[in-house]
């Protein structure tokens, strides 16, 4: 059976861990070339490039802070050098920190706001100059938080509901050069971010999974295929959804 993605090339941000590594690997087995970006893990990244090549893949690391306007610029510049063209952007890096009102500071707001917001706007009008006449596929990770908006995340729910509001934007202004541009909206998903700042261990845990109808909190294979179909021309007449993966929970 042919693969989905075969000949095209994919741009993943923030994949040298969670959920980006999982999406690079998944789009890397359905014969996509992958860049895996990454910020400060090198060793994870390499990682993620050696088990792609294990498995007959292509894929090259590249480093680039994502929030920044000169390293989103050099990762695609990179990506063409590598690959030759761009087909696929998954942006996936952002952080999360929660945070009562009373402790919000502009450096809290600055962090997230400029990965997860300016970095995901930054990295698509670098794509969007690189996508050829046949256009192409953005997929934004945002969150559950963009709705459901959590006492204490304030700051971070802000940043995922703006990315849900610039996927419906930029579904309707890239549409007519073919570009298609949506969001998942991942629930809780054990990963390394999770497991660092103790989110996966904590009483907040217990407490999703109490509402979350299938019972239990995710891991990053329960969202890469939906990446890969959103990637594909399985979902070519799609554009400015933002698909909730979540086990129910709302
Ligand atoms: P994670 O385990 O903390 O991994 C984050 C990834 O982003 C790493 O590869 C990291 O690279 C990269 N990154 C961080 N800062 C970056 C920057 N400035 N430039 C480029 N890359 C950067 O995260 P995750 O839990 O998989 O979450 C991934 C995405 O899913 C985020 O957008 C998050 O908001 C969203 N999400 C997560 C959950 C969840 O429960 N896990 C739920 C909903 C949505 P380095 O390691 O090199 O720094």
């Amino acid at each position: 059976m042919s693969k989905k993605l075969e000949g095209k090339v994919a741009v993943v941000t923030g994949a040298s861990k969670g959920i980006g590594a999982s999406i690079a690997r998944h789009l890397a087995d359905e014969g996509a070339a992958v860049v895996v970006n990454y910020s400060s893990s090198k060793a994870g990244a390499d990682r993620v490039v050696g088990q792609i090549v294990e498995h007959g893949g292509r894929a090259v690391a590249v480093q680039a802070d994502v929030s920044k306007p000169a390293d989103v610029r050099r990762l695609f510049a990179e990506t063409k050098k590598a690959f030759g063209k761009l087909d696929v952007l998954v942006n996936n890096a952002g952080i999360y920190k929660f945070a009562p009102l009373s402790e919000v500071t502009p450096e809290h707001f600055h962090e997230q706001f400029d990965l997860n917001v300016l970095g995901l706007v930054l990295a698509t009008q670098e794509a969007a100059r690189l996508f050829g006449p046949e256009g192409g596929s953005v997929v934004n990770i945002s969150s559950v938080v963009a709705t459901l908006a959590p006492a204490n995340t304030s700051v971070y729910s802000g940043t995922k509901a703006a990315v849900n509001a610039i996927t419906r934007s930029l579904a309707q202004e890239l549409g007519p050069r073919k570009i298609r541009v949506n969001a998942i909206n991942p629930g809780m998903v054990e990963t390394e971010g999770t497991h660092s700042s103790g989110i996966t261990e904590s009483e907040m845990r217990k407490g999703v999974e109490a509402q979350t109808p299938l019972g239990r909190i995710g891991q990053p294979q329960d969202i890469a295929p939906a990446a890969v179909f959103l990637a594909s021309s399985d979902s070519a007449w799609i554009t400015g959804e933002t698909l909730y993966i979540s086990g129910g929970l709302r």
